[in-house]
C-alpha cells in the first residue's frame, strides 16, 4: 500500500481542469457537448506573437534561460506595472513562471503549518488546494450576489487571527466576474496593512474588463512593500496553453520565491518568453477586439438569462463569466450533471468554488455566440423540468 502525503490526501483534483479534460475526451469520442465550462480564451494566439516563438525556435533560442526570465521580458513587464497599473516595479522585482506556479510558489515561500491564509468564497478552485499544499490553513471569506461576491473589509476583518499571513484578492474575479472598487480595494489593503499581512493580488483577468477600473493593490500607498501581484498571459492574449506569467514582489519576497522558482521548475520555456515580449511590446488591437466581442456575448448571456425566472444574476463587469443563482431543489453539482447528461451542456457547479458558490452555476462565455444562445437555451429547457 502506498502511504500518500496528507497534503495531496487534503485535496481534490481540480474540478475546472478536470471537467475541461471530459470535454475534451468527449469531443475526441465525437459526442456533441456545447461547452460553457472552461476559463479559456477561444480566439487563436495572435499571429504576431506566435511568430516571435517560432523566430526564437529558429535561433535556437531552445535553452536555460536566468531564472526569474529573460532580461527583455522582466523590462516590458516593469514598464507595463509602472504604466498601466501604477505599480513602481523594477525589472528585478519581476519572475517569470506559469501563471499558477507563482501563485503555488508564493504559498510555498510564505506559508508554514499553523499560518493561515484568507481567500475569497466564491473565488478560484485553486486557491485553497495551493495553501493546503503549503501546508498551511484557507480561510474562506463568504460574500454574497448583492456583494457582487466581492469579500467585504468587514468579513475580512472578522477572519484575521494572530495566525493570518495572507490575504488573496482577485479582480476581475474568477468566478463572479466582479470588479472591486477603488474603495473597495483600498478597505482591505488598509487591513492587510493594519495586520501585517501580505496581499496576494491576482490579477489575470485585469485586461477583460468591460466597466469601472482596474487598481492594483500594490499601487496604493505604502503596499508594493507587501503585495505580490500576480499576472499572465494565457488570458489576454489567449495563451492558455504557453504557460506564461509572471509576478511582481518586493526584493525580500522576490528573493525567497525565487529560490522555490530555481528548485522546482528553473526558468519558464525559453522561446514562449519572447513571445511574451511580443504580447506586451506588439499591437493591441487583438486583444480590444477580443474584449469587444467578450462584452457583445456577455450582454447576450444577461439577456439570456433574464429569460429563465429562476437563474438570476447580477451584471459582471470583467472576466467572461456569470454566476448566476440557481432557484431550483437541487445542489449545483446535481443540476450540471443533469444539464450535461440531458442536454450536452457543460457548465461548472458553483460550490467547485467554495462554499458560498453552492446554488449557483458558472457559465464561462468564452464560447462562440451560436454555442451561447443554443448552450443557454437548452439550459432553460432542463431547469423547466425541474
Ligand atoms: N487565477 C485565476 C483566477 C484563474 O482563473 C486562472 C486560470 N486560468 C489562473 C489564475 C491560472 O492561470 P494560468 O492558466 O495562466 O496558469
Ligand atoms: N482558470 C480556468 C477556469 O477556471 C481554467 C482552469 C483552471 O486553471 O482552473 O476554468
Amino acid at each position: 500500500m502506498v502511504l500518500f502525503a496528507q497534503r495531496v490526501r487534503s485535496i481534490e483534483p481540480s474540478p475546472t481542469v478536470h471537467i475541461g479534460d471530459l470535454i475534451a475526451e468527449m469531443k475526441a469520442r465525437g459526442e456533441k457537448v456545447l461547452s460553457l465550462a472552461i476559463g479559456e480564451p477561444d480566439f487563436p494566439t495572435p499571429a504576431h506573437i506566435v511568430d516571435a516563438a517560432k523566430k526564437a525556435l529558429d535561433a535556437d533560442f531552445t535553452k536555460y534561460t536566468p531564472a526569474p526570465g529573460i532580461r527583455e521580458l522582466r523590462e516590458a513587464v516593469a514598464e507595463k506595472s509602472q504604466k498601466e497599473n501604477r505599480i513602481p516595479a523594477k525589472p528585478e522585482n519581476v519572475l517569470v513562471a506559469p501563471t499558477k506556479h507563482t501563485l503555488f510558489m508564493t504559498c510555498m515561500a510564505l506559508l508554514d503549518r499553523g499560518d493561515e491564509a484568507i481567500i475569497p468564497d466564491p473565488g478560484w478552485v485553486s486557491y485553497a488546494p495551493m495553501v493546503t499544499l503549503a501546508s498551511a490553513r484557507p480561510v474562506p471569506i463568504q460574500a454574497a450576489d448583492d456583494e457582487r461576491f466581492v469579500p467585504s473589509a468587514d468579513a475580512v476583518a472578522e477572519a484575521i487571527t494572530p495566525h493570518t499571513r495572507l490575504l488573496l484578492l482577485n479582480s476581475p474575479s474568477n468566478p463572479a466576474g466582479s470588479v472591486y472598487s477603488r474603495a473597495e480595494t483600498k478597505a482591505l489593503a488598509d487591513l492587510a496593512a493594519d495586520h501585517d499581512l501580505i496581499v496576494v493580488s491576482d490579477e489575470i483577468y485585469e485586461k477583460i474588463l468591460y466597466e469601472g477600473e482596474h487598481v492594483s493593490p500594490a499601487s496604493l500607498d505604502g503596499m508594493f512593500d507587501r503585495t505580490v501581484t500576480v499576472n499572465g498571459f494565457s488570458k489576454t492574449y489567449s495563451m492558455t496553453g504557453w504557460r506564461l506569467g509572471w509576478l511582481v514582489a518586493p526584493a525580500p519576497l522576490f528573493k525567497e520565491i525565487s529560490k522555490v522558482q530555481e528548485h522546482t521548475i528553473t526558468c519558464a520555456t525559453a522561446f514562449a518568453q519572447k513571445a511574451g515580449v511580443a504580447a506586451l511590446r506588439g499591437p493591441t488591437a487583438p486583444l480590444q477586439a477580443m474584449v469587444k466581442e467578450f462584452r457583445a456575448r456577455r450582454d447576450v448571456v444577461l439577456k439570456e438569462l433574464a429569460k429563465i425566472d429562476v437563474l438570476s444574476t447580477f451584471r459582471p463587469n470583467g472576466a467572461f463569466y456569470v454566476f448566476p443563482r440557481t432557484d431550483v431543489k437541487i445542489d449545483s453539482a446535481t443540476l450540471c450533471e443533469r444539464i450535461l447528461k440531458e442536454a450536452s451542456v457543460a457548465v461548472t457547479p458553483g460550490s467547485a468554488f467554495g462554499a458560498a458558490g453552492e446554488g449557483h452555476i458558472r457559465i464561462s462565455y468564452a464560447a462562440s455566440r451560436e454555442t451561447i444562445l443554443e448552450g443557454l437555451q437548452r439550459i432553460a429547457e432542463v431547469v423547466a423540468r425541474l
